[in-house]
């Protein structure tokens, strides 16, 4: 796998901005989702979420574990986890990342006085942690493997980032500097041989470096990649798999342990090969995401399924009534995509990116943005239950949408990922515009030789499957818009001035002298289907799934259902059929006997229940109505 080198500006709103690649990022300024499914998402973000976590933090002290910007509050009794701190750094790179996409709403001011407060709490060498160093605390760096020092400091870096990229640099900017210089003189090649149990800093160093020009944080990232797999975190109870210290990154086939470590990790480790031209630790980790898709994802894109360790399974090992699908583990998954598809302009890394936003992050979230899903099941056996308002749910798992958790660090990962989100929906390549994700969307951009081009994408996606792009400035000249057509849209069709084609599923490019207002349109196939497991997901075989485009469907019991999901036979002879609101399928709802002992030999198929329909849903919308059942795998007859 080889990338060409590429200058990039270090401005302008992007999340990632790789100094290589096949492709370049555009910013917030250059790409602006306008309407649909994602604008109402951000719009509930901006106006709802943000606030909603501010307020959450405060309640919990968490904000307040920080020494006071005016010195009027000293230490006290600390509250929260030992990364509480991260989920103030998350709040505030999604309030940066917010301030970039619609700015003018006052998020400045609240960024301003959590800056004041995090620099009060840092010390004079740079250390910032309101967990370890102080009075009655234990000492700095006296609990890597689990007390997420160096975690917590690359969310720091991160939110200092999207402040500079948003805002300019400033004090978080001074505030993230001299942190990370503390890391580099601490854990430096002539310093602490260690590495943090929970992979970030990473990744955050190398973000910093690009932003800064600071080689020594690049260096310092690519050492923390090279230290992780040999073991010299302590034994877990869990495996030295649970923190990725098992086996060297680069020699690593497959991802395993705690999701989102490992995706965290692996995101860190691409960074670094694209910084250094590490092609065979790009290759490495690529191979490994490529396993993982294949053989350890669910059909949402979510990941992990041991509830226990928060970790993947072996393969094939996705059982769907213990899915555990952290949402935080999709936002990981689609970091790591996304700096592959830039790496690579692999289009298939759009794909999963797209499958992951419709099924785990829109799933995760409830309409107000007020109240998320930690960990998101397939199959729910039992009803939900309500849970109020003002209610913390304890610890972490599977449960109901909850307005916050003891650990929320899904909640603001959702809101950094929505605030920024239009940036990851098109792209340039050296020839022209790639779009990858279909919303209602205006771009406005220069291309690599500097002419100026912009793009307007009309669709009512993924309702409909009819994608419009109309050409809104071009200075002349040929130059290519390149549509991505997913994997399940066998059957496209594209239309252009010179008629209509059938296409491929991958990439579709259009190269032309394109003329202001001249459109292309891609009509992608939406009907209904069934969608069957590989044999070897042991606890799916038989069952099959219903997907629309993008989306996965689900049964819950409602809307005419019953309640007894578990004993249905889908019938698969007929194709299912779109109706108002969801599809629907034929069914079998049989009458479980539980009195019996539920095994024996050649046990009898239970009466022949008459075939009704069954209704499903979006995946995406169960328990939206209240407590419910549900499942997305349906056994067939
Ligand atoms: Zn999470």
């Amino acid at each position: 796998m080889t990338v060409t080198s590429r200058n990039a500006d270090l401005v302008g709103g992007r999340p990632v901005v790789p100094s290589r690649g096949v492709l370049r990022p555009l910013g917030l300024g250059e790409v602006r989702v306008t309407g649909g499914f994602w604008a109402v998402r951000q719009r509930v973000n901006g106006g709802a979420t943000l606030a909603h976590a501010r307020s959450w933090m405060d309640k919990l002290g968490w904000t307040g574990n920080f020494t006071s910007a005016d010195g009027s509050t000293g230490p006290h009794d600390r509250r929260g986890r030992e990364f509480a701190d991260s989920e103030v750094y998350k709040l505030v790179e999604a309030m940066a990342w917010e301030v970039g996409r619609s700015p003018g709403r006052g998020l400045d001011d609240e960024i301003a006085e959590l800056t004041a407060t995090i620099a009060a709490e840092q010390s004079p060498d740079g250390y910032v942690n309101t967990a370890f160093g102080g009075p009655g605390q234990p000492s700095r760096y006296s609990d890597l493997a689990t007390g997420h020092e160096l975690y917590c400091t690359g969310h720091l870096l991160q939110a200092a980032v999207a402040r500079t990229r948003t805002g300019g640099a400033g004090p978080l900017l001074d505030v993230a500097r001299k942190a990370a210089d503390h890391v580099c003189d601490t854990f430096g090649p002539d310093g602490v041989p260690g590495i943090c149990g929970h992979p970030e800093i990473e990744l955050a160093l190398v973000e910093l470096a690009r932003v800064t020009g600071e080689q020594r944080y690049l260096d310092q990232a690519a050492l923390f990649v090279e230290r992780r797999g040999h073991r010299t975190l302590p034994p877990h109870h869990f495996g030295w798999s649970y923190y990725s210290d098992d086996i060297p990154v680069r020699s690593a086939t497959v991802l395993r342990g705690h999701s989102v470590r490992s995706l965290y990790l692996a995101c860190g480790a691409v960074d670094v090969a694209v910084e250094t031209g590490d092609d065979e630790l790009l290759t490495a980790v690529a191979t490994q995401f490529d396993s993982t898709l294949a053989r350890r994802t669910y059909l949402t894109g979510g990941m992990g399924s041991r509830h226990a360790d928060e970790a993947f399974g072996e393969d094939f090992v996705l059982p769907a009534d213990r899915a555990y699908s952290e949402t935080c583990a999709g936002i990981a998954a689609i970091m790591l995509a996304w700096r592959l598809l830039l790496a690579t302009g692999d289009g298939r890394y759009g794909d999963i990116v797209e499958r992951i936003l419709y099924n785990v992050v829109a799933t995760a979230i409830s309409d107000d943005g007020k109240s998320f899903f930690y960990a998101n099941t397939l199959h729910q056996r039992t009803r939900t239950t309500a849970v109020p308002d003002d209610e913390a749910q304890l610890g972490f798992g599977g449960g109901p949408r909850a307005p916050w958790f003891e650990v929320s660090c899904c909640l603001p990962n959702i809101a950094r990922l929505l605030a920024g989100l239009s940036t990851y929906f098109v792209t340039a390549d050296d020839d022209g515009l790639r779009v990858h994700q279909y919303a209602d969307t205006e771009v406005d951009t220069r291309l690599v030789d500097g002419r100026q081009v912009g793009l307007r994408v009309s669709t009512h996606y993924p309702d409909d499957g009819v994608v419009t792009v109309q050409v809104t400035r071009t200075d002349g000249g040929p130059w290519s818009i390149t549509l991505r057509v997913p994997e399940w849209a066998t059957g496209a069709v594209l239309v252009t001035a010179t008629g209509r084609t059938r296409v491929p599923t991958g990439d579709v490019v259009v190269l032309r002298d394109f003329a202001v207002g001249e459109e292309i349109r891609l009509e992608l196939p939406m009907r209904p289907r069934f969608t069957r497991p590989d044999s070897r997901i042991d606890a799916i075989r038989g069952c099959v799934a219903v997907e629309r485009g993008p989306i996965v469907y689900c049964a819950e019991e409602s809307g005419g259902n019953p309640a007894h999901l578990d004993a249905l036979r889908v019938r698969t002879s007929a194709d299912p059929v779109d109706e108002v609101g969801g599809v629907a399928v034929r069914a079998r709802f049989d009458v479980p006997d539980d009195a019996r002992w539920p095994y024996g030999v050649a046990r009898p198929s239970p009466g022949a229940a008459p075939v009704a329909p069954l209704r499903l849903i979006p995946y995406h919308r169960w328990a939206r109505n209240g407590p419910a059942t549900m499942r997305v795998w349906l056994p067939s007859t």
